[in-house]
């Protein structure tokens, strides 16, 4: 089988302590495909010691802007040349598509590209005081920054908040998540190595969130943090942020909704459910977990969904054809079987699946449940499965009550072809994205991140450069 190892300051290397590891396994087959190195205290205390001389040589933050953004460009360049070898691993940790895997790093890509493009409009201002004062600000990075990743998109989180950082001009550790760090330790870092990224710059390091992780943002030398996952790990973040007064940046978990108003392209409906919440085995954030759909088309579009649900098939995420992939592991398939349990005992109809799939692998049938109630676990809580929950509603007041009523916050949509009604619904919806008669219609260029529980801060577009950097004021007396 396989050793992959951390990358500490340019260097591939083993953990201190020798023996500790982590055994990956592939969620189709159930079979292990490799073995990573496992970081404890000493491990992280060197990773963040590397990017801390690092920040201290000044290396990146004195780098001319137009240097640092050809730097970039030339990750970008090496990301997608690893995209096959990288997807391949990617798929087989993740059990995702092989396309999808792949486009992980072209998608890895687009962020280094266009943060490259900020590096040189990190401007400051003149500030008037009075004729004897000279007065202006400065953005300056943080100095280490470190980065905690979920496992469902492994390399595109990552290469969000990385990037941005990286543009700031902060040194960065990244722990990669315990079940999904085998592609992130090989392609991935050989692109940053391959790039000339100086040594200690960008460090990877795989280990448990109760260990590394925790080490890692409890670390006196880092100064800011990136965080992506579920709001339980979020908080207890935030909590060691604080502790040491430190800014984080919290990407959280997500019950989106899409309201489907009676004059909606039914099919439209069907054709982002498809990705939005079967595609990846509905383990997406931002998933359309949840529509909310009127009285007089909700039979209609029942019947549609539960036809594409039955309709996929169901495969390894390498096997031309597959439309459903596994679920990451053992307990998160127990976790959605006892969410699907719940609707169920709640009195919600499974019009299609509902129970895990009879075949070696962690799968999970796509499932769509009809009378669900807002009070409902499976219409309240975060399935993280290719789960979807429909409610019904009378009117627009009804129908934004049923999809403001969860503690999340992440996205939401509309369905309907009156522009009038659209902007109204995108105004009223609590989300920090909303969707109209499609999902996910974003790019690296657009804001994305939480209202309520699913965080605060925002990642990708210009809006999250600032979270990397901090102001100064300066004043000369003429
Ligand atoms: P998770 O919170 O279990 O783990 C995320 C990362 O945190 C992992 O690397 C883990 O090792 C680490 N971690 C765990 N405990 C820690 C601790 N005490 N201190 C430091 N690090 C710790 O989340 P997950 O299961 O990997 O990911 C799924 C969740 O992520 C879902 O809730 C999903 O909605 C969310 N998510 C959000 C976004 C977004 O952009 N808002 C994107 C992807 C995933």
């Amino acid at each position: 089988m396989e050793k992959y190892q951390h990358y500490i300051n340019g260097k591939w290397v083993d953990s201190v302590v020798k023996g500790e590891s982590i055994i990956v396994n592939d969620p189709a087959t159930e079979e292990a495909v490799g073995e990573i190195s496992c970081a404890v205290k000493d491990d992280v205390d060197l990773a963040v010691e590397s990017a801390k001389k690092s920040y201290e040589s000044r290396i990146l933050v004195d780098m001319p802007p137009m240097e640092r953004a050809n730097l970039m460009r030339k990750i970008a360049n090496e990301l997608r040349k690893v995209s096959k070898e990288g997807g391949k691993i990617l798929c087989l940790e993740n059990g995702k598509l092989l396309p999808a895997a792949e486009f992980e790093f072209v998608d890895a890509a687009n962020y280094f590209d266009y943060y490259s493009g900020l590096t040189d409009k990190i401007e400051g201002r003149t500030i008037p005081v009075n004729s004897q004062v000279m007065d202006y600000t400065i953005y300056e990075p943080y100095g280490v920054s470190a980065h905690i990743v979920p496992w469902n998109y492994p390399i595109s989180m990552l290469a969000r908040s990385l990037s941005c950082a990286f543009a700031a001009g902060n040194s960065t550790v990244i722990k990669t998540a315990e079940l999904t760090p085998l592609s992130t330790a090989s392609a991935f870092a050989k692109a940053i190595d391959n790039a000339g990224v100086p040594a200690g710059l960008i460090n990877i390091i795989c280990g448990y969130g109760s260990g590394a992780g925790n080490d890692l943002t409890a670390h006196k030398d880092v100064s800011q943090v990136s965080f992506t996952g579920s709001v339980k790990t979020g908080k207890a973040i935030l909590h060691a942020a604080a502790e040491r007064a430190i800014p984080a940046v919290v990407e959280l978990g997500g019950k989106s909704a899409a309201v489907v108003m009676p004059d909606a392209d039914l099919d439209k409906v069907v054709n982002a459910a498809k990705g939005a919440i079967f595609g990846q085995a509905g383990q997406i954030c931002s998933a359309m977990s949840r529509v909310i759909a009127h009285k007089s088309i909700k039979n209609e579009l029942v019947d549609k969904l539960a036809n594409l649900a039955t309709s996929l098939k169901v495969g390894h995420g390498s096997e031309d054809g597959t439309e459903l992939t596994p679920v990451i592991s053992e307990e998160q398939l127990q976790k959605i079987e006892n969410f699907s349990r719940s609707g169920q005992q709640a009195g919600a109809n499974a019009v299609a699946g509902g129970n895990r799939v009879d075949r070696k692998g962690y799968y999970f049938e796509a499932t769509v449940f009809d009378n669900v109630q807002p009070e409902m676990t499976i219409a309240q809580e975060e399935i993280f499965g290719p789960v979807l929950s429909v409610l019904e509603y009378n009117d627009q007041d009804e129908a934004i009550d049923i999809a403001n009523n969860t503690e999340f916050g992440l996205a939401a949509g509309v369905f309907t072809n009156d522009v009038n009604q659209a902007t109204k619904m995108a105004s009223q919806l609590n989300g920090g994205q909303i969707y109209v008669n499609s999902w996910f219609t974003g790019s690296v260029a657009t804001p994305f991140g939480g209202y309520k529980q699913s965080g605060y801060s925002r990642e990708k577009g210009q809006e999250a450069i600032k979270s990397y950097l901090q102001l100064k004021n300066v004043g000369i007396q003429l």
